[in-house]
C-alpha cells in the first residue's frame, strides 16, 4: 500500500532526459517506485495523463527567512511548485545572531526579508532550523550562514580589517553554522557588512565552509560598470579556497553593459576548464529588487541601522553629492536612474500609496528630488522599504538560461503590496514563456535548471531528480496552460498550470489549491 501514486504521466525525472510515460509511487516519504505500476494500492492517487511529472522545484536563492515563520504555507513558493527554499542568502543569514546584535540586525534586514513580527528566539543556526521545524512548514528548508552575519555577530558593522583573534571567532562561528547543517556561506558584497570584507577574509571563512562540504554562494560586488572584475574576484576566491562558487542572481546591470553575458560566460567556461566549479543562477525578469537602502552609498552604513537613520537626516548633502559623483560602488540610482526604481513595499499605512511607483513619482508627490524622497522615506520607514529596479535586457537573460550552467531562482521578497513578480512565478514564465512560447530551452532542460541542477550545487543528496530512495517531492503541471498570470501592476497572483505538489510524499497542492498541510522539513544533513 503506497501513500501517493501519480499515474499515466509523462515523467521528467530532472536529469534533462526527455520524459518517460510512467507512473510514480511514493512510501514513507520517498519515492518507491517508478514505472508502470498498474492498479498499485494507493492512500491517494493522482491521474496525470497529459501532464508533466517532476522533481519538486529547488529555490536556491530565497528570502523566506522569517515569512517561513510567519506564514509557514509558503504560499507564493508551493503555489508555482518549489518544495525546497534556500534561505540565507546575499550574506544576511538570520543566525546566528546574538542578543546585542539582533534590534539592529533585525531592522537592517526588514527592507528584504520583511519584518513580519515573529520572535526571533535563535541564536545559533540550529536552534533557527529547530524553530523551522516546531513551526511546521510546507516547504523544505535549508540555509546558507551569511559571512555578513558571521561578521556581524564579531565586528559589528564597522568597516575595518578584522584582528587575529576576530578571525580566529569568525572561523569558529562559520564551522558551528556549518556543522549545524547550514549548506555553505553566502555573501552580498554589495551589503554591508559583508562588503567590508577583503578577499583574504572571505578566502578564509570559505576554507572552514569548503572543509564541510559546503559553497560559495555570491552576489558579486558589482553587477554593472565593474562586472568583469567582480567575476575575477570571486573565481579567485574559489581557486584559493578550494571551495565551488555560486554566482547568484547573474545578469547585466545598466544599458551601457548590455551584451556582455556571452563573453562572461566564456570566461566561466575557462574557470572551469581550470578546475574552479562554478555555476551561475538566475531569474528570468529585467527589473531586480532589493531593499531600498542599497541606493545609500555603503560608507553611510558602517555604524549599524540606527546611524544610518541619522544620517539620512542629518548628512542630506553629503549623501547627493555621494550618490550624484561616486562611482565606485554599486551606484543604483547612478546607473539606471530613479524613474527605473520602484518601491515594492513599505511597513507603515501613511506611506502605502508609495508601493508600486517610482522614486521619481514619489518625489513629484512630494515636492522635492528623488534623492531626498529616497531619504524621506527610508527615514520614515526605519529602513523597511523594498525596491525594484529595471536594468536588465532581456537578450543577456536569454543568454544566460540557454547556458547550461544557469539554474533558476526566485530571490523572492515577500513583503509589501507590489512586491517583484518573481516572488509568486518565476518557475511558471520559464515553463510557460521562455520554453513553451519562445522556446528560448527546452522543456526537459528548464526542469533540470529548476530540480537536479540547484539541487546537486547545494549537496541536497535526495532531491532533484525522480528515482527510487529520492525523497517524494514532486511536481505535476500541464505544458499546454503553465505560464505567470501576474504583472508589476498585478503581482500577487499565483500562476496557472502547476496542478499538484507533494512534498514528502504529501499534496500540500491539489487541483491547483493548497491543502494546508505542512510536511516540509530543514535539510541539514549532507
Ligand atoms: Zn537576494
Amino acid at each position: 500500500m503506497f501513500d501517493l501514486l501519480i499515474k499515466n504521466g509523462r515523467v521528467l525525472d530532472g536529469s534533462g532526459n526527455p520524459w518517460v510515460m510512467a507512473d510514480i509511487a511514493a512510501k514513507d516519504g520517498r519515492i518507491a517506485a517508478v514505472g508502470r505500476l498498474g492498479d498499485a494500492a494507493s492512500e491517494t492517487v493522482v491521474d496525470a495523463s497529459g501532464r508533466i511529472v517532476c522533481p519538486g522545484f529547488v529555490d536556491g536563492h530565497s528570502h523566506s527567512d522569517l515569512y517561513v515563520l510567519a506564514a509557514p504555507e509558503s504560499r507564493q513558493k508551493i503555489l508555482q511548485g518549489f518544495t525546497t527554499e534556500v534561505v540565507g542568502l546575499d550574506g544576511m543569514s538570520v543566525a546566528p545572531v546574538s542578543d546585542t546584535q539582533k534590534p539592529g540586525w533585525r531592522k537592517h534586514l526588514s527592507g528584504l526579508a520583511g519584518n513580519p513580527g515573529v520572535p526571533w528566539t535563535w541564536n545559533s543556526m540550529g536552534d533557527y532550523l529547530d524553530a523551522v521545524d516546531a513551526g511546521g512548514a510546507s516547504v523544505n528548508i535549508c540555509s546558507y550562514v551569511g559571512l555578513g552575519t558571521i561578521r556581524l555577530n564579531v565586528i559589528g558593522m564597522e568597516d575595518r580589517v578584522p584582528t587575529a583573534g576576530e578571525m580566529e571567532r569568525m572561523r569558529r562561528l562559520t564551522a558551528e553554522a556549518m556543522e549545524q547543517g547550514a549548506r555553505g556561506v553566502s555573501a552580498g558584497l554589495i551589503y554591508p557588512p559583508s562588503q567590508y570584507q577583503s578577499i583574504e577574509e572571505i578566502v578564509e571563512l570559505c576554507r572552514v565552509a569548503g572543509r564541510h562540504d559546503g559553497i560559495f554562494d555570491v552576489h558579486m560586488r558589482n553587477e554593472s560598470d565593474r562586472i568583469a572584475a567582480s567575476i575575477e574576484e570571486v573565481l579567485e576566491i574559489g581557486r584559493r579556497a578550494d571551495i565551488p562558487v555560486l554566482i547568484t542572481h547573474f545578469k547585466v546591470r545598466g544599458k551601457r553593459n548590455w551584451g556582455l553575458s556571452g563573453a562572461l560566460l566564456e570566461r566561466l567556461e575557462r574557470a572551469r576548464a581550470d578546475g574552479v566549479d562554478v555555476t551561475v543562477s538566475q531569474y528570468p525578469y529585467t527589473a531586480g529588487s532589493t531593499f531600498l537602502h542599497a541606493v545609500i552609498p555603503p560608507w553611510y552604513h558602517r555604524q549599524g541601522a540606527e546611524a544610518l537613520i541619522e544620517a539620512l537626516r542629518t548628512r542630506r548633502a553629503e549623501i547627493k553629492r555621494d550618490i550624484s559623483e561616486r562611482r565606485d560602488w554599486e551606484n543604483f540610482s547612478g546607473i539606471l536612474g530613479w524613474e527605473n526604481i520602484y518601491v515594492s513595499s513599505v511597513n507603515s499605512d501613511a506611506n502605502r500609496w508609495c508601493e508600486g511607483k517610482s522614486l521619481f513619482q514619489i518625489a513629484t508627490q512630494r515636492g522635492m528630488e528623488p534623492v531626498d524622497a529616497a531619504c524621506e522615506l527610508l527615514a520614515e520607514e526605519q529602513l523597511a522599504v523594498g525596491m525594484i529596479a529595471f536594468g536588465l535586457d532581456d537578450a543577456d537573460i536569454r543568454t544566460i538560461l540557454r547556458h547550461p550552467l544557469t539554474s533558476v531562482i526566485t530571490d523572492g521578497l515577500l513583503s509589501g503590496g507590489k512586491p517583484h513578480p518573481r516572488a509568486y512565478a518565476t518557475s511558471a514564465r520559464i515553463l510557460g514563456r521562455y520554453v513553451r512560447e519562445d522556446a528560448v530551452i527546452p522543456l526537459e532542460d528548464a526542469v533540470r535548471k529548476l530540480t537536479s541542477l540547484p539541487a546537486a550545487k547545494v549537496r541536497l543528496r535526495r532531491k532533484g531528480l525522480l528515482l527510487p530512495g529520492f525523497d517524494a517531492d514532486i511536481v505535476v503541471f500541464d505544458p499546454a496552460t503553465v505560464l505567470d498570470t501576474n504583472s508589476y501592476e498585478d503581482p500577487m497572483r499565483h500562476p496557472a498550470g502547476i496542478e499538484h505538489v507533494a512534498v514528502g510524499g504529501m499534496l500540500v497542492v491539489k487541483n491547483g489549491v493548497h491543502t494546508g498541510a505542512t510536511p516540509g522539513r530543514t535539510i541539514r544533513d549532507r
